[in-house]
């Protein structure tokens, strides 16, 4: 019987606290990266693997996901570059809800999941349970509301949500500690919460990383997918007492305590 190795994914640090990921195709040798700030690791990682880099899987257009996007290109030249739309350098392949994305014999596809900017995408590989959410869902966290508002990031939650729970999720920033930090003041006593929080200072302080988290430990300790949570409406019920308390009212007051603490 012939084994065929899984998805490889590794992680590759990008500016202060940003991940790249370069997922590998172990059966075709074939490689793709999602996202890239600064391709000189990136291409390390590529020549270390003895991979073969076929395409750029952009989230969203900011700069510390798509920045070295050219550079790449330069010195990889023929590179399907995936992306929403043309803010996006390099776009090669615009691709919207549904659309299919390939690194050698591995297929994923795109959802959209706007409201950090309108043209977020994440790369879902169903077989392999993986996806990759940029700057949307963070272990702990999401991302700011840019060009979007809490109703449209409620409901982009609420399709990462419906994912397998076992589904690892690879997300943009090494933000764990601080989310889980702010987490904690609305669920004191999520006891999930409080033990994550001790993990990740372990690995962090370990020189290791948080990630992947995966859909179902975010279920347990992420307030941005908790907005049904009974404590986290409790301690904002007590704080802000004429809050209305549907799951948009609630989430839209959590991401703003987030923005200022
Ligand atoms: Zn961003
Ligand atoms: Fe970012």
């Amino acid at each position: 019987m012939e084994i065929v190795e899984a998805m490889k994914v590794i992680a590759i640090p990008q500016l202060s606290d940003n991940y790249a990921y370069l997922i590998v195709d172990p059966a075709s040798g074939e490689a793709g990266i999602v996202d890239c700030a600064e391709p000189k690791p990136i291409l390390e990682a590529v020549e270390k693997e003895g991979a073969h880099l076929t395409s750029i899987l952009p989230t969203h257009h900011h700069f510390d996901h798509v920045g070295g996007n050219e550079e790449l290109l330069a010195a990889v030249p023929g590179l399907t570059v995936y992306g929403y739309d043309d803010r996006v350098p390099g776009l090669t392949l615009t691709v919207r809800e549904g659309d299919a994305v390939r690194v050698g014999s591995l297929e994923g596809r795109i959802l959209e999941i706007p409201a950090h900017t309108t043209g977020h995408i994440a790369y879902y590989f169903e077989k392999e349970r993986a996806v990759f959410t940029g700057d949307t869902l963070f272990a702990g966290g999401c991302g700011r509301l840019f060009e979007g508002d809490a109703a449209m990031m409620v409901q982009s939650m609420q399709k990462l949500r419906e994912l397998p729970p076992e589904t690892k999720v690879y997300f943009g920033h090494e933000y764990t500690e601080n989310n889980l930090d702010f987490a904690l003041t609305l669920e004191p006593r999520n006891s999930a919460l409080q033990q994550k929080r001790k993990w990740a200072a372990q690995q962090v302080a370990g020189g290791g990383y948080t990630t992947p988290t995966t859909i179902e430990s975010e279920e347990e300790t992420n307030p941005f997918f908790r907005w049904q949570s009974e404590e986290l409406r409790q301690t904002l019920a007590e704080k802000f007492p004429d809050l209305p308390m549907d799951d948009v009212s609630v989430f839209a007051k959590t991401r703003s305590l987030k923005d200022n603490f």
